[in-house]
């Protein structure tokens, strides 16, 4: 199947007489007639549902979809964004270890790193990910566990090279574990540029209509976990709490997808709902035909803003005279997502009053909708980082976040110009 059939068809197969639609199992457990099955499944020597707490069948068949549109072995949803994120770095990571992250990332997943983890015993070293081989490779340690980035970043919108990121972490012997939520694998497949983990949000585009909450972790099954048994002892020695199993013995490319569902879910249980599953799937089905959108509304709009005087600056891959115009045109030949940036010469006040004075571009701590949505990350979303912290994460105090939807063009444009001359 090519990619856009992918969309519509990928992990679901109904056979003869049953649903078209991906049926919702809203339950939480699952009958077994014999006894010692059941022991079997609570093994993990028998593979089966039993408790919705760790696998449904629903997030399954969608996970499935999503796994095939990033080229993966296995994947798995999670409650959130932030879950995905979570779980793919904890996976690796315990008390006492540390990785390496991009700078340049959502201002959720630079608390997570910053703050929740290091309560943890968890750390993290942000890099600039503009900066030399050399000059990144100075923040790895023996310790270190894995290399962290976004591809296209939320709100910077900056695109990572990839291929540069991939050599560092392999020539430190660890994966590289990309968040691939503005592209999506529609502009852009991390794992056929070295990429080894893919997270999403997939209450972005995969949903794209602001339906609900929810993430997903996929395993590209390429970077060999066995091959370093010390730097990584959750998936080479043996679990205590599976009678001493060992993931990458039993499962080989599915161990670190396994554990993250046999041991993180079961023990953290950010699950996703099988309902939400449902929703995003239907959202994955129309995201070939809207993501183009997106990205032809994105480039007419930072066009416009770019010509207007009382506009400061516009961040979009998309423009020529864009600093990440040429790794966007590499990594993301189609165009890189619908999100883009913009200051006002008026800085702070200016921005305010802007959205002040929007009709149709609403104001929503939301991004990668159908709907246009404009956000001032240092008034909302990034508040609680300090002023030196939004300059490390490469984020302008008169930034505003404009996430460019499916409508018509013109009407986004009419707002943007009325609303600019209330400033
Ligand atoms: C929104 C977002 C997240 C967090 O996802 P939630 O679904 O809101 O938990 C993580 N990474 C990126 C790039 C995002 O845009």
């Amino acid at each position: 199947m090519k990619f856009d059939t992918k969309c519509v068809r990928a992990g679901y197969e109904p056979g003869n007489g049953e649903p078209r639609q991906i049926p919702i199992v809203q339950s939480t457990t699952f009958r077994y007639t014999s006894s010692e099955e059941m022991g079997q499944l609570f093994d993990l020597e028998k593979s089966g549902y039993f408790y919705t707490r760790l696998q449904n069948p629903t997030n399954d068949t969608v996970a499935a979809r999503i796994t095939a549109l990033e080229g993966g072995v296995a994947g798995m949803l999670t409650s959130s964004g932030q879950a995905a994120n979570f779980y793919a770095v904890f996976n690796l990571c315990s008390a006492g270890d540390h990785f390496v992250s991009a700078a340049s990332i959502y201002g959720g997943t630079y608390n997570l790193f910053y703050v929740t983890m290091k309560k943890m015993g968890i750390d993290c070293t942000f890099v600039d990910q503009d900066a030399s081989e050399e000059e990144i490779a100075k923040a790895f340690r023996p310790n270190t566990k894995c290399l962290f980035g976004e591809t296209v970043s939320n709100p910077g919108v900056k695109v990572l090279d990839i291929e540069k990121m991939a050599r560092i972490a392999h020539s430190h012997n660890v994966p590289l574990i990309i968040d691939n939520t503005f592209p999506t694998p529609y502009n852009c497949r991390p794992f056929e540029w070295g990429c080894d983990i893919v997270t999403h949000s997939t209450t972005k585009y995969m949903d794209g209509h602001g339906m609900q909450v929810g993430g997903c972790i996929v395993d590209s099954g390429n970077f060999d976990f066995a091959a370093y048994g010390d730097k990584f002892p959750g998936l080479n020695t043996p679990d205590e709490s599976y009678h001493g199993l060992i993931y990458t013995q039993k499962f080989g490319k599915l161990g670190y997808i396994t554990k993250a569902t046999a041991q993180l879910m079961r023990d953290l249980g950010s699950i996703q709902s099988p309902q939400n599953a449902f929703y995003l799937s239907i959202g994955l089905e129309t995201l070939h035909l809207r993501m183009p959108r997106h990205c032809s509304n994105a480039q007419k709009c930072a066009e416009f803003l770019s010509a207007q005087d009382k506009v400061a600056w516009v961040t979009y891959p998309g423009l020529k005279t864009d600093k990440y115009y040429e790794l966007g045109k590499k990594y993301c030949p189609n165009g890189t997502c619908g999100v883009l940036c913009f200051g006002l010469k008026g800085g702070r006040a200016a921005a305010e009053k802007f959205m002040d004075g929007l009709k149709l571009v609403r104001i929503y701590t939301h991004v990668a909708d159908s709907q246009s949505c404009m956000l001032h990350p240092a008034s909302h979303t990034h508040r609680q980082l300090s002023d030196k912290q939004l300059e490390e994460a490469g984020i302008d105090p008169s930034l505003i976040r404009f996430s460019v939807g499916i409508e018509d063009p013109d009407d986004i444009i009419e707002d943007i110009k009325q609303a600019l001359e209330s400033v």
